[in-house]
């Protein structure tokens, strides 16, 4: 008779190594999941070796409790797991792990070895697994701590393994891991080769002496520490200036209760008090660490664990955005009351795309209300016919409510924020180097020369990626001879130089120079190529970005007023006229701040005067 049974349960190693794709994806899985364990078993020094970026082997050796036999042959069993017992415990997650499937999964496409060893044990035990093999368990000398080694990773599923990338790709799979978990854990040392080369060895340390350990000192002397704490939710860390920002979100670390995770709305919440600070595509550097209730967020999003589901989502961005406003705001790289006023203008705004290219959040339409940190989460095709029948009556009242509108339109977001057209008081110079103006709420400071800077920098940009600049032609040519190494520069960018006003005719080691940028100060003509060469070369060294970028600071440095030079009324007017036209006038080309302002409502305060 033929059997009408169709469904089979899978042998376990073929449901294991189902299970193990979602968990072990890249060599760099099986790190993070080791690290974690490791730092799970209370470890404070952990070594990690990865050869050839992890694929050949994997290396991880902690000094934690270890395990006893019975443990050592129950943790590769799938759902095996000491951290969590009832389903109460799911719920108040304070381990790393405690899904228990790590083990099992990396068990199910590797070959792995354990050695462990319990503090109060005679001698250590030490395991070796493969699929379809059986255990070996014998006693073994080792010291106190578990090791575990993994070699051969996919060698039984050749289809993910010819998905791994190159050994460049994944080994900065690897160190983004690595540096993630020394930052995360600054109590514990952390050591880290790559095959036999150290990639860094850094003793356990507070947190800011880590990231200097770990970025360097550039990093660590640009940094803000910040601080929130309510009932929810406590922030500590620290973010970096803005001349820190970088084109990679590589920079950017949340931790909660010290679990890496990424979300896209709360770097945004770190992300909006930087507008007009640093450009658009540049993302500035943070160490955020918040801790809250572990009752109140979920952790089981997600069997990779880097995404998590807070109970108070709009709370914790709020306080994550007045912790870096006030940081900003008290280091006076933004003027507190810019920032609410910007805000008040365009409540809304699009959240970037996704904070981490694997990550499985869409990026589709979701904005946030920087005013109340509300998230609205929505594709467009919902929100665009008032009648679509995915519309439900609460769609359409919170909707209403948060836009003042049906929901029929599509959304009404400005890209860029307008910054007003703004009145201007009386002015005056202090100390021929600040200018002091009377606005609406009080006073704002400019600093002549950074403003210049600003304004130069950006004009510059625009005549070298838009539309040449003509010069001042020269009654007489000037003639110059470079060094050596200014001469390779000059080769380098002459032609864009010349989109900024200069015009130069080269023969042999001299170059002749018959029109300079309007900008250039009458009497400095000589010396304004030698001047802007020299500048770009210091320059190269803290401003990776394109060169272009080198050549506006540059120009933007020789060519703005000094402090020292006295203004006249209208050379006030213009340049602050200009400064407000520029796109982000709050910042100069390195990041100082341009603009304090002073709201009267302070000086009432620090006068004693109550209203
Ligand atoms: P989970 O971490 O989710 O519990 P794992 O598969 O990663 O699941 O590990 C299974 C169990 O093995 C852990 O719960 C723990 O008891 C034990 N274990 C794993 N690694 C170590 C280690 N480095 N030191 C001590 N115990 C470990
Ligand atoms: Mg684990």
């Amino acid at each position: 008779m033929l059997s009408t049974q169709t469904i089979a349960l899978l042998p376990d190693y073929i449901s294991n190594q189902i299970a193990a794709g979602e968990v072990v994806q890249r060599p760099e899985s099986i790190i993070k999941e080791l690290v974690e364990n490791a730092l799970d078993a209370g470890a404070d020094s952990i070594l990690v070796i990865a050869h050839k970026a992890g694929k050949q082997s994997i290396h991880v050796i902690d000094n934690g409790s270890g395990m006893s036999k019975e443990d050592l042959l129950l943790s590769i069993q799938r759902h095996a797991t000491s951290k969590i017992k009832t389903s109460q415990d799911l719920e108040r997650i304070s381990t790393l792990g405690f899904r228990g499937e790590a083990l099992a999964s990396i068990a199910a496409i590797a070959h792995i070895e354990i050695k462990t060893k319990r503090k109060d044990a005679e001698h250590g035990w030490s395991l070796t697994a493969e699929p379809l093999q059986d255990i070996t368990l014998e006693p073994c000398i080792t010291e106190i701590g578990t090791q575990v080694i993994v070699k051969n990773m996919f060698f039984n599923v050749p289809a993910r393994k010819k998905f791994l990338k190159s050994d460049l790709v994944e080994f900065r799979h690897i160190s983004e891991t690595m540096y993630k978990s020394a930052l995360g854990h600054p109590e514990c040392r952390f050591t880290f080769y790559d095959g036999d080369t150290l990639v860094f060895d850094v003793q356990a340390s507070s947190l800011q002496d880590r990231i200097k350990n770990l970025y360097g000192r550039e990093v660590s002397e640009g940094l803000l520490p910040i601080h929130h704490e309510s009932n929810e939710v406590q922030i500590t860390g620290f973010i970096g200036l803005p001349h820190l920002a970088r084109q990679s979100r590589a920079g950017q670390h949340f931790f909660m209760n010290q679990r890496p995770i990424i979300s896209r709305s709360l770097a945004h919440a770190v992300f909006q008090p930087y507008e007009h600070l640093i450009e658009k595509n540049m993302h500035p550097f943070f160490v955020v660490n918040l801790s809250l209730d572990p009752t109140k967020v979920d952790v089981n999003v997600h069997p990779q664990k880097h995404e998590v589901k807070f109970e108070y989502e709009r709370g914790i961005y709020n306080a994550i955005h007045q912790a870096v406003g006030n940081a900003l705001s008290k280091a006076h790289i933004i003027p507190e009351m810019q920032f609410r006023e910007q805000i008040a203008q365009q409540p809304f705004e699009r959240l970037s795309i996704s904070t981490h290219k694997e990550s499985s959040i869409d990026s589709g339409g979701s904005y946030v209300n920087r005013l109340t940190g509300e998230i609205i989460h929505h594709r467009d095709e919902q929100f665009r016919r008032y009648d679509a029948p995915e519309i439900t009556k609460q769609h359409r009242t919170a909707f209403e409510h948060l836009f003042g509108t049906e929901p029929e339109l599509v959304m009404p977001i400005q890209e860029q924020i307008q910054i007003q057209e703004r009145v201007f008081g009386s002015m005056w110079q202090l100390h021929a180097k600040y200018i002091f103006i009377q606005n609406a709420d009080g006073v704002m400071i400019v600093d002549q020369h950074a403003a210049h800077e600003r304004i130069i920098y950006e004009k510059s940009l625009k005549a070298l990626n838009m539309q040449a600049m003509q010069g001042q032609t020269l009654l007489f040519p000037i003639v110059v001879q470079l060094l050596p190494e200014d001469r390779l520069i000059f080769d380098q960018i002459h032609a864009d130089l010349e989109k900024l006003g200069f015009r130069f005719s080269v023969e042999g080691h001299q170059i002749s120079v018959s029109a300079v940028p309007f900008d250039i100060m009458a009497g400095t003509e000589h010396l304004a190529l030698q001047d802007i060469i020299t500048q770009f070369r210091e320059y190269e060294t803290i401003r990776p970005h394109g060169s272009r970028d080198n050549i506006a600071a540059s120009m933007g440095c020789k060519a703005a007023i000094k402090a020292g030079h006295t203004l006249s009324e209208s050379e006030m007017q213009s340049l602050i006229q200009d400064l407000f036209a520029c796109d982000m006038p709050g910042v100069c080309p390195h990041g100082r701040p341009i603009i304090l302002e002073m709201q009267l409502r302070e000086f009432d305060r620090r006068f004693g005067r109550t209203s």
